[in-house]
């Protein structure tokens, strides 16, 4: 459907997915006046907890999908792998952004990667394996990291493999599912920029972030990153170059790997970004905020960074303590006492190591110090003893 008038307040916006990401877009919603209808079929969903209506059922039911294209005036998604059909049918009868066709690139690797490199986009080394002849027996693949095509996240369904017979038995331990096999980089850090894209193509890129994994999951954001200002500059353009090619529509986050100096795309994610919480806090516009902005053909805010930012995710690990794993509320009050620091809870009922409960981000005027109270914050909520 074509979106060139602005959708008002106080219109019905659709959601699909009712993580947190999904509860941070209700709140930018309300906070512009819009109600909203999120559809996930957990029902104790973060964002179902404070939706204006909660369906809750799968995504691809056919009663709430067409209750949702009734209702919603504009409609976007926060879970990466809502099946494509559900996007083409709703973007049958409303404002549907991002695309089903950017959606589906995002969610599968094979098709995500050969993009990248179709377009000319600087990309490591991989191979698509669709059976276990595509596995390479070259040596220069290995060290590698198998990773499933579909449905990954969090470093789920990937596994490091030193040789073709390691990655062989994990090719089968992953039932033989269609995966991408990547050279393993030596990475001198990972960078990531989330942008915002609009129906005209105007781009507002956010500040490029610094992110630090811990076991395959985002740790720590930290923004600026800590590199050069040619290396940031570059990063933004890559993203912009990027989802201009794809001609996206919507909140896109970009992750790179940085290698001997030189940038090298990571992967997508067609939805409003981890990396980009900080937002929340440092920006003018934050990025939820511009994923309302975008769907309702409003203009894009401002994505000035105005204060030094530290994400540090909180997982449910933060929750079990001893031996005994014995279940604690984290000293939210002891992190608190830091006047530059803002927590965010996400309403999780309860918590599972590696399940991202909340996070917080510490701000200031200088990086360096603040990731040093970020780091000292979270040191006394216990997280990861
Ligand atoms: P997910 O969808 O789980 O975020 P990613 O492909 O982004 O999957 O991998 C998660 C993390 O694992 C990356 O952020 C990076 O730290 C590490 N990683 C992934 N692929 C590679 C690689 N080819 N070389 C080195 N590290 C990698
Ligand atoms: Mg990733």
């Amino acid at each position: 459907m074509s979106d060139k008038k602005v959708i008002s307040a106080p219109a019905m916006l659709g959601m699909l997915g009712g993580g947190q990401l999904g509860r941070f877009f209700v709140i930018a919603a309300h906070e512009l006046g819009y109600k909203v209808t999120v559809l996930d079929p957990d029902k104790n969903s973060p964002a179902g907890q404070i939706a204006d209506v909660h369906l809750c059922a799968n995504y691809d039911d056919e009663t709430a999908l067409a209750q949702m294209a009734a209702t919603c005036a504009a409609i976007s998604t926060e879970f990466e792998n809502v099946p494509a059909e559900t996007l083409s049918f709703l973007a049958q009868h409303t404002v549907v952004h991002p695309s089903a066709e950017a959606v589906s690139i995002a969610q599968y690797r094979v098709k995500e990667k050969g993009f990248f490199r179709d377009s000319g986009l600087p990309v490591g080394p991989f191979v698509a394996v669709q059976k276990a002849e595509d596995l390479p027996q070259d040596g220069d693949m290995y060290p590698a990291v198998l990773k499933v095509a579909r449905f990954g996240y969090d470093g789920k369904g990937q596994a490091r493999v030193a040789n073709y017979t390691e990655a062989l038995a994990a090719f089968d331990n992953f039932k033989q599912e269609v995966c991408v096999l990547e050279k393993m980089l030596e990475l001198d850090c990972e960078l990531s920029v989330v942008l915002a894209r609009d129906a005209q193509g105007n781009i507002a890129a956010f500040p490029t972030a610094e992110n630090k994994h811990l076991n395959g999951i985002l740790d720590i954001s930290i923004v600026p990153a800590r590199v050069s200002e040619v290396l940031k500059a570059k990063a933004q353009e890559l993203a912009k170059q990027l989802a201009t090619k794809l001609n996206y529509v919507g909140i896109l986050g970009v992750e790179m790997f940085v290698v001997d100096g030189k940038l090298l795309l990571n992967e997508i994610a067609p939805r409003p970004h981890n990396s980009g919480h900080y937002t929340i806090d440092a920006c003018i516009t934050n990025q939820f905020e511009q994923q309302v902005r975008i769907i309702t053909g409003l203009p894009l805010g401002s994505a000035h960074q105005h204060s030094a930012a530290v994400m540090v995710n909180i997982l449910g690990d933060s929750w079990f303590h001893g031996e005994k794993n014995s279940v604690l509320e984290p000293a939210w009050n002891k992190a608190l006492q830091h006047g530059a620091l803002k927590l965010h809870l996400y309403g999780k009922q309860e918590p599972r190591k590696a399940r991202k409960m909340g996070h917080f981000t510490a701000l200031g005027d200088n990086v360096d110090e603040v990731l040093n109270q970020a780091l000292v914050a979270r040191s006394e909520l216990h997280i990861g003893e």
